[in-house]
This record gives structure tokens, sequence and C-alpha cells, in this order.
């Protein structure tokens, strides 16, 4: 068997994972101490999902990778009362249902992620920081500790940090440099006492703020009231330096804007601040595959900012020993 490193156990390098298997010695590297990237939930005296809310199914290899999840209830279907915003006026109000399902993971977005690493051999809290050539091999180092040689590198990490990364000789080097992620920012608020709102998830047109949940209105969820803002990824991408307590202020101000309501009285703030959150719609190939040097990028930025994006990028992964 030819052995294969992926660089990340988000998304889409667990579906590499489970594409390559079968074939080859797989060999999976995170950073973190946990998988599932940027499909997360923070747990402190409250539990947020701080990174993706929901997804949804579009083509038969996600509905069928999710489907023994969905079995154990490990995914759900979150039926959410759902309204779009202008500023601060409901402009559409409809609740979530079968006829096009948003999922969630359960007791919390992690939840998948940690399930699926269960069938892979990962090597956590290992931050690769140099993919060197040895002879017909790739030697991976983290910082100086050598890990290894591998006959195949997939980066399974976001653009900007694939293109510091990836050796210079990969062959779409240049494609991968001109992605641009988008920042975002999540702002997290815990309530001993419920606030009173008649909807579980809203979209926002017109303020800097994007998205609001309640998130202790996801299936399986702890009671305890929740609520989780995102902010706009233009208002994050031109913020990215300010201070935690300015952009606290200013994206309290944004939800209090919206629903009219004073939401300062939080018995628990937190902030988290995403670099690479997300992309845009991209044309071109669903990974990059550079088949002479044994070299692949994947991720959810070769395709679009969605979970399924991410999964249908490392699904559709074809590499060989030569
Ligand atoms: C705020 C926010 C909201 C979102 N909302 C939604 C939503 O509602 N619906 C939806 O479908 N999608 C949403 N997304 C997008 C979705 O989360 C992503 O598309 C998907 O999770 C990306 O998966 P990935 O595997 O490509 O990358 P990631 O999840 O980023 O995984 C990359 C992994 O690589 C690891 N890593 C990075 N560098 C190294 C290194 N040098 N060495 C070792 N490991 C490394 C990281 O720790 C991480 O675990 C959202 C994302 C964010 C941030």
């Amino acid at each position: 068997m030819f052995k294969v490193a992926i660089i990340g156990a988000g998304m889409a390098g667990l579906s590499a994972a489970g594409q390559l298997h079968q074939q080859a010695d797989v060999h999976i590297f995170e950073k973190s101490w946990r998988a599932g990237g940027r499909l997360t939930t923070r747990h402190k005296d409250y539990i947020f999902d701080h990174g993706a809310q929901h997804f949804y199914v579009k083509t038969k290899a996600f509905e069928a990778f999710l489907a023994p999840y969905m079995k154990q209830g490990i995914v759900q279907r979150w039926d959410a009362r759902f309204v779009e915003f202008d500023g601060d006026h409901i402009i559409a109000r409809r609740r979530w249902n079968e006829a096009f399902p948003h999922y969630v993971a359960v007791p919390g977005m992690e939840a998948l992620g940690h399930t699926v690493a269960r069938n892979y051999n990962i090597q956590y809290q290992t931050r690769i920081t140099q993919i060197v050539r040895q002879d017909q091999h790739w030697a991976l180092f983290s910082d100086d500790i050598a890990l290894g040689l591998f006959d195949w590198v997939v980066l399974a990490i976001p653009a900007p940090q694939a293109a510091a990364l990836m050796p210079v000789n990969f062959v779409h080097l240049d494609q991968i440099k001109v992605k641009k992620m988008q920042a975002c920012y999540s702002l997290m608020l815990g309530y001993k006492n419920p606030l009173r709102l008649d909807f579980d998830a809203a979209l926002i047109k017109n303020r800097d703020i994007s998205w609001i949940s309640v998130n202790s209105s996801k299936p399986g969820r702890h009671k305890t009231f929740t609520l989780l803002a995102h902010s706009t990824n233009h208002w994050a991408d031109q913020h990215t330096d300010l201070n935690r307590e300015s952009a606290i202020e200013h994206l309290v101000n944004e939800v209090e804007n919206v629903i009219q309501q004073n939401v300062s009285s939080a018995d628990h703030i937190d902030l988290h601040r995403w670099l690479y959150a997300n992309i845009g719609r991209q044309s071109g190939q669903a990974n990059l595959v550079d088949y002479e040097n044994r070299l692949a990028a994947i991720g959810d930025w070769c395709i679009s900012g969605r979970v399924e994006s991410a999964f249908t990028s490392g699904h559709t992964l074809k590499i060989s020993p030569m």
C-alpha cells in the first residue's frame, strides 16, 4: 500500500480519508486536539456552534455519507422558525421543514467530525510546518520533529495556509494563491433567563451582522438559552485587527439594532475571530492534484464555503500509487 499524509482533519480531510483508506495507508495530521475544523462547538459555561451553523444536502454522495449518522441521530433536521431581516424589519418568515431540510450535528456541530474521525488514524496537536522532498518521498515536519516519509501529501486546509505550506513545485500553486477567503466574527451570548424572540434563525441584510441564531433551539442542545451572531464577511475583513472589546461592543449593538432588544445583559459573552471563514462560489476543479509531484490540495475553497463542498472536494479526490 502506498502511504498518504492528509494535513487537516476538517470535513475535506476526513472525506478524503474515507475515499482513500481502502487503497492506501492514510495518516492524518491535525493541529488542533480534535477533528472537525470549522464544523465546531465551543464549550465554556455555555455551549455554542460558533462555526458552521447547519448544512444542506444537494448531492447523492453527501446523502449516502450522512445516512448512517442520521440513523444514529448524530445528524438531525433543524426545523427552525426562520426569518429574514432587512435592517430591523422582518421581510420574510417561514419554518424550515422536510421540503428543504436544514441539518445539524447533535449534540453540537463538532459531533459529526468527532464521530467520523474515529474511523481513521489521526495524530492530533500536530501542526505541519514543512514538507520536504527526500528522494522519491515527502518528509513531513512539525517544527523540528520528523513525522515520517510519505508517497503522497494531501493538504486539506484553508487556501492561504495551503499556499504557505505547499512545496513550491506544486503545479497548481498559483491557483491556490488567488483564492481569497473571507473573515468572520462569531459573537456568543449566554443567558440564565431566556430572551423572548419569535424566531430561531435569522438572515440579516444591510447591517454589519449577517446571521443570528438561538443556538439552544437546535435539536439535542442544552436548554440554557444561547444566542449566536455572525458578522458579515465584509465588516470582518475590514476589522481583522480590531481589539476584542471594541468588536464585542459593535456586534452587540448590531444585534440590539436588529432585534430591538437589550442583549448586553448576557451572563456570558464570548467572541471568536475566523480569519479564513468562508469563500464565495468558485469555478474550476473540486480539487487540485499534481500527479507528477504527488501532491494535492482540497477544501471547501475549491468549490464554495459550505460543509458539503468540503465533503465533495475530498470525496472526489482521485490519486494513485505512481
Ligand atoms: C463562521 C462560519 C460559519 C459557517 N456557516 C456555515 C453554514 O451555515 N453552512 C455550511 O455549510 N458551511 C458553513 N461554514 C463553512 C464550513 O464550516 C466549511 O465550509 C467547512 O467546515 C470547511 O471544511 P474544510 O475541511 O475544507 O476546512 P476546515 O474545517 O478549516 O479544516 C481544516 C483543518 O486543518 C487543520 N489545519 C490547518 N493547518 C494545519 C497544519 N499546518 N497542520 C495540521 N492541521 C492543520 C485545522 O485545524 C482544521 O481542523 C461556516 C464557516 C464559518 C467559519
